[in-house]
């Protein structure tokens, strides 16, 4: 077992990198030097925290799987992976939420584009309508004062000048509308 920064005797101190001594592991989850080992009244009795010892074990491979455990540097890099893993989904969450909220905001923008475009198409429409009835009435106009003639053929002249002018502006106007 390679020995970690961590590793220190509860007693005195000495870290297991920095010394060619044996550790042990005690049944009160304190670690000990092989010196300090010699304060445990025959190993049973913990030094550091006073409670009776059920067992004690060399720090290495005569350790239990449980025991073990406690010195494996497996959490550590499993905290760092969660913690790599948990930023790298937190970012790809927010990625996800904030096209979720542009998506929304766009399609709120097209919902009012269209209605925009439905008033202007409602409201050309009835300008066109307008202009129809205009040109209807005017041909109405023309038609009888054709079919009229005669005594007041200068004032029906001026008229229907006047009325073919309009007429035509109408037809422009009307043709500008026109959706075909
Ligand atoms: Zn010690
Ligand atoms: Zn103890």
């Amino acid at each position: 077992m390679s020995a970690q920064q961590w590793i220190h005797c509860n007693l005195c101190n000495a870290q297991m990198a920095n010394k060619d001594t044996k550790f042990y592991h005690l049944s009160c989850l304190d670690v000990l030097c092989r010196t300090c080992m010699g304060k445990t009244n025959r190993g049973t009795t913990c030094p550091v925290c006073n409670n009776s010892l059920r067992h004690f074990t060399e720090l290495g491979s005569s350790m239990s799987r449980k025991e073990k455990m406690l010195y494996h540097s497996f959490p550590v890099g499993l905290y760092q992976m969660s913690y790599q893993t948990l930023l790298f989904q937190h970012k790809q969450r927010k990625r996800l939420v904030e096209s979720i909220l542009k998506t929304r905001e766009s399609l709120k923008r097209l919902d009012e584009l269209e209605s925009e475009i439905k008033n202007q198409v409602a409201q050309t429409q009835r300008k066109y309508e307008n202009l129809r009835n205009h040109r209807r009435s005017l041909q109405e106009n023309m038609r009888q004062t054709v079919s009229s003639g005669g005594g007041e053929r200068n004032i029906g002249d001026d008229f229907a000048a006047k009325d073919v002018h309009a007429y035509s502006v109408g037809l422009s106007a009307e043709r500008e509308l026109s959706p075909t």
